[in-house]
């Protein structure tokens, strides 16, 4: 096991400053209303800077710094965009454990998976859309011999983005990168829980992009979110987030016609078939793997697999093995190279996964491994840990209607192929699923029928920017991960061009 070096440590990859204000125009300014607010990690629990507080006013003027920027942008050629974008990865992939110490250190994960997970993920992202925007093309419809109309793709132009606290750089780049790439500027406003990581992301490719082209405003949901959400001045809202606060958006934004895309919450059934017990080989142990990812990122996923549907057949022993893999997990200093599961993201969010410990068993829900707070003592006492827990019970429970968010797992059985898409589909959301069997007809058929936007078949969290990811139901509208949505981030131009010489 090694350690790598935190933000304050010797030999740390990068430190943050100790106060960062809003980035508008291409330079840091302070709020209008001289206001801050402290942002402690989660590693120890400890404030280590603070952060401009947003007003309207401040949206005000990172919105002119956009429309400043825009138009100018927005003519660059895709080639020129798509040459920037590809660079901002270079300078990502130079600095990727700097990024990932950052990411870390403000959001709590293991560094394990900001360094293999997060950080490249976000650094593909970027050369994806690079790739994407160059390879676009527009569209022509021959209406006649002499009649013809062209659809061309035109930025927005200037589009408001607002991000939760869960990946902070990498929700950051599902955003800017399509956004970029189609020639927008943004204004975006991170999660006032995990602020810094994106100024510090910001800080390492700030020479890359025009002034203007990115606009950051801290600040909290309602005084910050809000007025950017409800401006007249942006051409689309962009946001994940809760379900709760999504609805909001949309109130906000159809205000002024503005459209919006949403990625909003989950409660991802996994769904576990018999045949997956049927020899102890290595696809059973891949199925068990899949069953621990519900602790992956402390189970601050919005497709947590928050409910495991186990069949019948094997329901015990698959259980068993599953709570032994459980037991497994390695929980521990996010810097610690071997460290599975490390901080939840803040000390609301730990004290909403403990309240749902006691909701789930005063349901009579039964606990099988876990359930409470993780004490790791040390320096990490004051952080924010919570042991990975299995709670046993039925899909009628608020433990498994609700977004827990944290290192919770659900676990009920079912007998049949209907009864598990039922059990699937008796749920609001509609984000993420997971199907596991060594039956390809039985996984096509329960793919097609989950009402999900992603059923993972035999794998579970993976995120390749060329795989569309989106929600059904309460889950959202819209995609995001794939050149699909670049129309989200475009008009669409038509030209209806008559080339005939006779009179109309
Ligand atoms: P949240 O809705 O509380 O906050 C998200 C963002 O919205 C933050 O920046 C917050 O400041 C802002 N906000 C809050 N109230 C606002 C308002 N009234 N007006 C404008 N902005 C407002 O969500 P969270 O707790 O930060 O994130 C967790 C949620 O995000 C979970 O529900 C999770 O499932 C979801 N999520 C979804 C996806 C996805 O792709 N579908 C990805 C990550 C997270």
């Amino acid at each position: 096991m090694a350690r790598i070096a935190a933000p304050g440590e010797s030999g740390a990859k990068m430190n943050y400053q100790s106060r960062y204000d809003h980035w508008i125009g291409g330079e840091f300014v302070p709020p209008v209303r001289g206001q801050y607010f402290e942002n402690p990690t989660p590693v120890t629990g400890q404030n280590f800077c603070e952060i401009a507080r947003g007003t309207a006013e401040d949206v005000e003027a990172a919105l002119d710094a956009a429309h400043a920027a825009a138009p100018a942008w927005g003519r660059t050629s895709a080639g020129d965009r798509a040459n920037i974008l590809n660079r901002i990865a270079d300078r990502m992939e130079q600095n990727l454990e700097a990024l990932a110490v950052a990411e870390s250190w403000e959001n709590g994960k293991p560094i394990r998976e900001s360094m293999a997970a997060d950080i490249p993920l976000a650094i593909d992202h970027f050369r994806y859309f690079a790739g994407a925007i160059r390879a676009q093309e527009g569209a022509l419809s021959e209406i006649d011999e002499d009649t013809v109309a062209y659809h061309f793709h035109e930025p927005l132009g200037v589009v408001a983005q607002i991000i939760p606290w869960n990946f902070p750089i990498l929700m950051a780049t599902w955003k800017l990168a399509p956004a970029l790439a189609a020639g927008n500027a943004v204004v975006i406003k991170p999660a006032e829980q995990t602020p810094a990581s994106i100024h510090f992301w910001m800080s390492l490719v700030a020479d890359l992009l025009p002034p203007g082209v990115v606009n950051i405003v801290n600040g909290f949901g309602v005084e910050a979110g809000k007025p950017l959400a409800s401006s007249a001045r942006v051409a689309k809202v962009a946001f994940t987030g809760e379900t709760t606060t999504g609805r909001l958006i949309m109130q906000y934004a159809s205000e002024n016609i503005k459209p919006v895309t949403l990625e909003l919450g989950g409660k991802s059934p996994n769904i576990f078939f018999d045949d997956v017990s049927s020899a102890r080989d290595d696809f059973l142990d891949k199925a068990l793997e899949g069953f621990t990812m519900f602790a992956l990122n402390q189970g601050e996923v919005c497709t947590c697999p928050s409910r495991a549907l186990i069949q019948e057949g094997h329901y015990s022993e698959f259980l068993d093995a599953a709570v032994d893999r459980t037991r497994a997990i390695v929980q521990g200093h996010p810097f610690d190279t071997d460290t599975m599961i490390g901080a939840q993201a803040s000390n609301d969010q730990l004290e909403k996964i403990l309240s749902y410990l006691d909701i789930g068993q005063q349901e009579g829900a039964k606990i099988l491994i876990g359930g409470s707070r993780a004490d790791l003592g040390g320096e990490l006492a004051g952080g924010y840990y919570v042991e990975p827990t299995i709670f046993e019970g039925n899909n009628s429970m608020r433990i498994f209607q609700e977004e827990i968010f944290g290192p919770v797992v659900s676990v009920a059985p079912f007998g049949t192929f209907d009864d598990a898409i039922r059990i699937a589909n008796d749920t609001l959301y509609g984000l993420g699923a997971g199907v596991w069997t060594r039956d390809s007809s039985t996984a096509y058929r329960a793919g097609r029928a989950i009402q999900a936007g992603r059923v993972w078949t035999n794998c579970y969290h993976a995120y390749p920017a060329h795989a569309a990811f989106g929600g059904y139901k309460g889950s959202g509208i819209g995609r995001e991960n794939h050149k699909m949505m670049l129309d989200h981030y475009q008009q669409t131009k038509n030209l209806l061009v008559s080339y005939s010489p006779r009179k109309l």
